[in-house]
């Protein structure tokens, strides 16, 4: 069923391309289509296409343009950050650090990692997801040689202490990465300010086009090359360029930062509102995530008595698009180790639903979406049989704050 209306609120799952980025790609698809490595001018012109954009990427997160590597996406350099940076580094330690509540991208590198001989910590977080720099601290050990803490979680939005932590790696000579795939665009970066010597991003999460993201990564940081081939990106990442989604990525980056400040301050207003609605009008639910530290647009829920899958397809026949926090894309029914990362029962975390708001969301689609989930997680609750038990006295609510 497809309803009239359509409101996306899954905007940390991907977003919509901009027209003036997919118009700024265009050209480099048909007339300026050159081999950046050819030495003839077409090719010539695409390389220097491609470098201008590293320069603005660069600049917007207070890089030097060299220190930029393009990838395929935030999941390629997120393995290449880890993977390689754990091998460059082997003769002086297997130990990593990390923590509980990162992207598969990242756990699942640490795991590949595991199976190799490395040792990975994963560091606990609290209810709200934040991980303790003291604790952080007392796991360095004297063969720890690579931190990887995700920036902003793309489930609950908490926003980590990149700048602390990656002081207390720095002082320890600790490589520290950083996950910024759902940060940048959202949450202002300067690589100088944070302290972080590697930092991955992707072009699909603020408004550029799919399959194409970068690795930071600091002069002196030593890591080997992630695809072995042609002398592209300095010699550390061969495969020709992707000149159009790069040329995209920087134009969409470019309009993230100059209307930074007030889209942030929209989605941010919009997320509150959403959030206090749902809180003050909905019963037997709980925020995840940290109140404030979170990123503007993310609002993740669980209700008690609903399943999530269900209160999902229910909201999608009202035209309301979110995520929930089970991880059904990869068939199986586990609920979001996030989510238990936090300590959420399995029953609760089963009930979340994310919605991530967008630069187009407006006032009108979030008290829409409000009444949305008060009908339908009303009707869910209704033939929920643990809700009719519930109701009857005979089972004990389960820890909701
Ligand atoms: C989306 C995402 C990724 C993966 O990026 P792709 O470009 O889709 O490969 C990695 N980490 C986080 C936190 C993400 O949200």
């Amino acid at each position: 069923m497809t309803a009239e209306r359509q409101i996306y609120l899954d905007n940390a799952a991907t977003t919509a391309v901009l027209p003036e980025v997919v118009q700024a790609m265009l050209p480099y698809f048909t007339q300026e289509y050159g081999n950046p490595s050819s030495l003839y001018e077409l090719g010539q012109r695409a390389r220097s296409a491609i470098s201008d954009a590293r320069e603005r990427i660069a600049a917007h997160i207070g890089a030097r343009g060299q220190d930029i590597y393009f990838t395929s996406g935030g999941t390629e350099a997120d393995n290449w950050a880890l993977k390689e940076t754990a091998f460059a580094y082997r003769d002086k330690g297997k130990h990593i650090i990390t923590t509980s509540t990162e992207h598969h991208a990242i756990s699942h590198s640490c795991e590949w990692l595991e199976k190799r001989g490395f040792e990975v910590t994963y560091l606990p977080v609290d209810t709200d997801g934040l991980v303790s720099p003291a604790g952080f601290e007392a796991a360095i050990r004297d063969d720890t040689t690579l931190a990887s803490i995700i920036f902003a979680n793309n489930e609950i939005g908490t926003i980590q202490p990149v700048r602390e932590l990656a002081a207390i790696a720095r002082a320890r000579g600790v490589v520290f990465h950083t996950d910024a795939v759902q940060a940048i665009g959202h949450v202002a970066i300067d690589v100088e300010e944070l302290g972080v010597d590697l930092l991955a991003a992707s072009g699909h999460k603020f408004h550029g086009p799919k399959g194409v993201g970068f690795l930071y990564i600091r002069k002196g940081i030593k890591t080997r090359s992630f695809l072995d081939g042609g002398a592209q990106e300095r010699k550390r990442r061969a495969s020709t360029e992707n000149v159009p989604s790069i040329i995209g990525m920087a134009k969409a980056l470019d309009i993230a930062m100059a209307n930074f400040d007030a889209r942030v301050a929209h989605e941010t207003a919009l997320r509150d509102r959403l959030i206090e609605r749902v809180l003050n009008e909905v019963e037997h639910v709980r925020l995840n995530g940290h109140r404030d530290q979170r990123l503007g647009g993310n609002a993740n829920f669980s209700f008690e008595f609903v399943e999530g899958e269900s209160l999902l397809l229910s909201l999608e026949q009202k035209g309301i698009l979110g995520s929930s926090g089970s991880a059904c894309a990869s068939g199986s029914l586990d609920p979001s180790h996030v989510l238990l990362a936090i300590g959420l029962p399995h029953e609760i975390a089963h009930g979340s639903l994310r919605l991530t708001i967008g630069e187009e969301t407006t006032v009108e689609d979030i008290d829409y979406t409000v009444e949305a989930i008060k009908q339908v997680v009303g009707q869910l609750r209704q033939m929920s049989p643990l809700y009719e038990d519930f109701v009857a006295g005979k089972k004990p609510l389960s820890a909701v704050r």
